[in-house]
């Protein structure tokens, strides 16, 4: 598999519009340097995303989202939709992310929807999957993530698949320091593309890129991504400073 990386920065709800601008400008730098062919994604709260369009023009840093509603338009007061987004040129969004489903009650039911109100725009949704610590412990991680995957892709044609971005964050190695080894994430990379295999055959599989996140840093990075089947980058916290973002981007 020689598909190129991807590394995306999830910014959650951090900087104002004028850190954010400072901070991007110092990423878009640090990229042109590196001259790499990682693709990389940078998705900032949503009042940045028009401003970071202008910045973002002429260089290959794609734009993405870090939520979406799964309704198109209408009363929903406090919603984004997706044909907002694709209107100021969104290019991913990330669906399900662990903090939407622990504090915003976000299921695996309300992810098929986001997926599919953003595919139709043709944004492409990076969907999280991953288990907690007790579900760890008890070694259940391998069947929470599978009822993440075949609920929601397992509903999608065959066509719409590539389309798709899965990435795995146990959630207990988010933002907390604690890294799932580059063992532990590749066994389940593998695990997450045999069960889509089962169903869509391991051809179309293998097109799915399958990021890791929780706690990716530039100390971890090139362990984590010298694995088979680790295809990206996931970075929250790391994704907050250039130079560990660029670092990042280099070991990918
Ligand atoms: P982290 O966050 O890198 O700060 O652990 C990752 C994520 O939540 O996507």
């Amino acid at each position: 598999m020689n598909k190129p990386k991807l590394v995306a920065g999830n910014w959650k709800m951090n900087t104002t519009l004028s850190e954010g601008i400072a901070l991007l400008e110092s990423i878009i730098k640090g990229v042109k340097l590196l001259k790499t062919n990682t693709k990389i994604a940078i998705a900032p709260p949503f009042t940045h995303l028009s401003e970071f369009r202008k910045a973002l023009k002429n260089t290959d840093v794609c734009l993405a989202a870090q939520n979406v509603s799964d309704k198109l338009q209408g009363a929903f007061t406090g919603e984004i939709s997706a044909l907002m987004l694709k209107d100021l040129g969104v290019k991913k969004a990330i669906v399900a992310h662990s903090e939407r489903r622990q504090y915003f009650g976000e299921t695996n039911e309300s992810a098929l929807f986001k997926i599919k109100t953003l595919l139709k725009q043709d944004i492409h949704p990076i969907y999280c999957v991953g288990e907690l610590l007790e579900d760890r412990e008890r070694e259940r991680h391998f069947e929470v993530v599978e009822e993440q995957i075949t609920t929601v892709l397992y509903q999608l044609t065959e066509e719409k698949l590539p389309k798709l971005t899965i990435a795995y964050e146990p959630v207990w190695a988010i933002g907390t320091g604690k890294t799932a080894t580059p063992e532990q994430a590749n066994e389940m990379h593998e695990f997450i593309r045999a069960v889509i295999a089962k169903r869509f055959g391991e051809d179309l599989a293998g097109q799915v890129m399958i990021l890791y996140g929780g706690s990716v840093n530039s100390g971890n990075a090139s362990a984590l991504m010298a694995q088979p089947q680790i295809d990206g980058a996931l970075v929250g916290g790391a994704s907050l400073k250039a130079e560990e973002f660029i670092a990042i981007i280099k070991a990918a």
